[in-house]
């Protein structure tokens, strides 16, 4: 008999693979309303159909971009989404363009697609992930 496929995983990962996410209901994760306050350079506000509204700044979305890239950089550095890369305190505060969206686009019916003026626009914020995302700063 070969044990050939049997996967030996730690009591810990067993136990986050047996119990998948809550799903959240479909009110939750459908948008009533989305603004991108674009013009303003403030950041998103989405009124959700079960009543709940969410708002985020752009700089907290960008850090919480949800692209493999962005997210295996969080990963490393432990941080969560929507929390910036820590600064060394020794270095001269860099002039950084105020992070906006030049464009935003909507992806079928399931997401947000941002092009950051850092160039960066491979994250898919889906609606799912953005209702899962805790809420990033004043709006
Ligand atoms: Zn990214």
């Amino acid at each position: 008999m070969s044990h050939e496929g049997i996967r030996i995983v730690s009591q810990e990962q067993a136990e986050r693979e047996a119990q998948p996410e809550v799903k959240l209901p479909v009110d939750a994760v459908t948008p009533a309303k989305v603004r991108v306050m674009k013009t303003e350079g403030t950041g998103v506000e989405i009124d959700w159909r079960d009543g709940h509204r969410s708002k985020w700044t752009f700089a907290w979305l960008r850090e919480a971009c949800p692209c493999a890239t962005c997210h295996e950089a969080r990963d490393a550095d432990g941080r969560k989404p929507g929390i910036p890369k820590a600064q060394p305190a020794t270095l001269l505060p860099m002039f950084k363009e105020k992070i906006r969206p030049l464009e935003a686009n909507a992806v079928g019916k399931y997401a947000l697609r941002f092009k950051w003026n850092d160039g960066h626009e491979s994250g898919i914020y889906s609606w799912e992930y953005l209702r899962r995302l805790p809420e990033g700063a004043e709006v």
